[in-house]
Parts: structure tokens; C-alpha cells; sequence
């Protein structure tokens, strides 16, 4: 075994328990909602998502995006910025659900903080130590989603720069990783290769919680059902998807939305192995 790996071991730093007590418990996480907050209507797209089982609530007020030039739209300008994370937070008084948003800069965890229950760290912030390192001195759970280049010792790495702030509510996101070119002259949405091996791989070395991210990871949402299943069967703890009222209007990530009832049948249709409420 590596050397780092073996000494993050002898140093306990690799046995997370996930602990029921605290206030947001990995287990069985079932995470859903849009991309991103468009509007006022995300109230009612969460009362619906709740319905369907989710037990927490994801959707970016801050958003970003590949090509923020070609995707700005009714003060929608990679997200809503501000105005979606008052929307974020009237979710939270409606619906009672947990909110898992994004946090992109450092100097933002405070604001982003008012609201969210679950700081999400995208895949481009994977190594933004900056941020990693202030995260780990909050008291709030931690998304950790892996950098599209992440290897199995930089995302334990990664974690430990978490951990060693003090902050150990953490879980590992698998949201695809580079290394797609030969689907997407068919399937042109399809940027990511799904991950799934490294979630055995992972369950190996530590016992982090692992969500799955079914929706970055195809790209498409026909794909969606068929890894989340294969997430769930492979070990994950849970699952975070994309879901939109009219999916193909989504402003951002559209053709890797699902609708409602597919959402069902992933929550509610699917056996889940390791995944019972
Ligand atoms: C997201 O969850 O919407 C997102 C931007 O994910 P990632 O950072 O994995 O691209
Ligand atoms: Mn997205």
C-alpha cells in the first residue's frame, strides 16, 4: 500500500464513523434538485422533490459554469448568485429539507453559510486548498465532490486537509472523471467517464461516506436510472441527482436533468441495496 495512504491509516484519519447523532447523517442520503436555482418556482420544485423521498435538497445559487458566456439569462448569470441563496433559504423554511449548495470561494463561506446545511465543494475546487483548509474549520457537513483529474491518494489528501481543521463531517462525491471522447460524436452531452469503480476502491481504505453523482457523471439523462442502480450496488451511501420540473428547460446541465418520475423510480422503484430509509 502507498506510503501516505498507509500513515493516513495508522493515524485513524481514515475511520470516519458515520454518526447518527450529528445533525446530518450520510447514511441513505438521497440528495436531489435543479442544477441550479432559476427562480421563485424552486419552492414548489422542492415540495414536489421532498415527495418523491429526498431528503435533502441540492441546487447552486452560485454556479460555475464551463462557458459562463453563453449561458447568461434573466439575471441569471452563473446562478442567481445572492437572490438564490435568499431563495435557498425560503426552501429551507417551507420544506424543512436540508440545503446542499455550493460554495466557490473562501471568502464566501459565511454568506453561503446562512443558508446551506451542507457546504458542496465542486469538482473545480477540488484543490483549492484555500477553501479546503477554511472548510475544514467550520462545523458544517462537507460535499467533497472529486476533481475530474482525482486520484484515489488526492482525493484521501483532500479529505485531509478537511480533517485536519478539525472538521470531520465529511463525504466523498464521485461525479465522473475525464476520459469520454468516444461517446460524444453520438451522445455530445456525455463529458465524463463514470467513476464507479472507485467506490469499492474507496470502501477499501476508508470508511468516508461515498455519494454518487449519477447526473455529472453520464451527462445524459437516459443514463441516469442505470448508474445510479449500479452506484447503489456498487457500495455508495447515497446518491445526489439532477432533477427539473422540464428538464430540457433546465438553464444549466439541461440534458442530464430527469423529471419527476424518473426521480421516482430511482428513490422509490429501484432496490436499493445498501440504501434503506
Ligand atoms: C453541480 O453539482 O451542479 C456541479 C457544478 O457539479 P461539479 O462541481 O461536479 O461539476
Ligand atoms: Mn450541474
Amino acid at each position: 500500500m502507498n506510503e501516505y495512504i498507509k500513515s493516513l491509516k495508522n493515524q485513524g484519519k481514515l475511520n470516519i464513523s458515520i454518526d447518527k447523532t450529528k445533525k446530518f447523517n450520510w447514511k441513505y442520503t438521497k440528495i436531489a434538485g435543479p442544477c441550479s436555482v432559476e427562480g421563485p418556482d424552486i419552492i414548489d420544485i422542492a415540495l414536489s422533490i421532498k415527495q418523491l423521498g429526498a431528503n435533502a435538497f441540492r441546487a447552486g445559487a452560485y454556479k460555475p459554469c464551463t462557458y459562463p458566456i453563453l449561458k447568461e439569462t434573466k439575471g441569471w448569470k452563473e446562478g442567481l448568485r445572492n437572490e438564490g441563496l435568499k431563495l435557498l433559504k425560503m426552501v429551507k423554511d417551507v420544506t424543512g429539507l436540508p440545503i446542499v449548495t455550493e460554495v466557490m470561494d473562501a471568502s464566501m463561506i459565511d454568506k453561503v453559510g446562512e443558508v446551506a446545511d451542507v457546504f458542496q465543494i465542486g469538482t473545480r475546487n477540488f484543490q483549492n486548498y484555500t477553501l479546503l483548509d477554511a472548510l475544514g474549520k467550520t462545523n458544517k457537513p462537507i460535499l467533497l465532490k472529486r476533481g475530474t483529474w482525482g486520484t484515489i491518494d488526492e482525493i484521501l489528501g483532500a479529505c485531509e486537509r478537511i480533517l485536519v481543521g478539525g472538521n470531520d463531517n465529511i463525504a466523498i462525491c464521485l461525479r465522473g472523471v475525464v476520459g469520454m471522447p468516444n461517446y460524444r460524436h453520438v451522445f455530445p452531452s456525455i463529458r465524463w467517464a463514470p467513476d464507479l469503480m472507485m467506490i469499492p476502491a474507496l470502501k477499501e481504505l476508508t470508511n468516508i461516506p461515498i455519494i454518487y453523482d449519477p447526473s455529472h457523471s453520464t451527462g445524459y439523462r437516459n443514463f441516469v436510472k442505470p448508474i445510479s442502480r449500479a452506484a447503489i450496488a456498487a457500495g455508495a451511501n447515497g446518491l445526489i441527482i439532477e432533477c427539473h420540473p422540464k428538464p430540457e428547460k433546465s438553464i444549466s446541465d439541461a440534458d442530464q436533468a430527469i423529471d419527476y418520475s424518473t426521480l421516482d423510480e430511482i428513490f422509490n422503484q429501484l432496490t436499493f441495496i445498501n440504501m434503506k430509509q
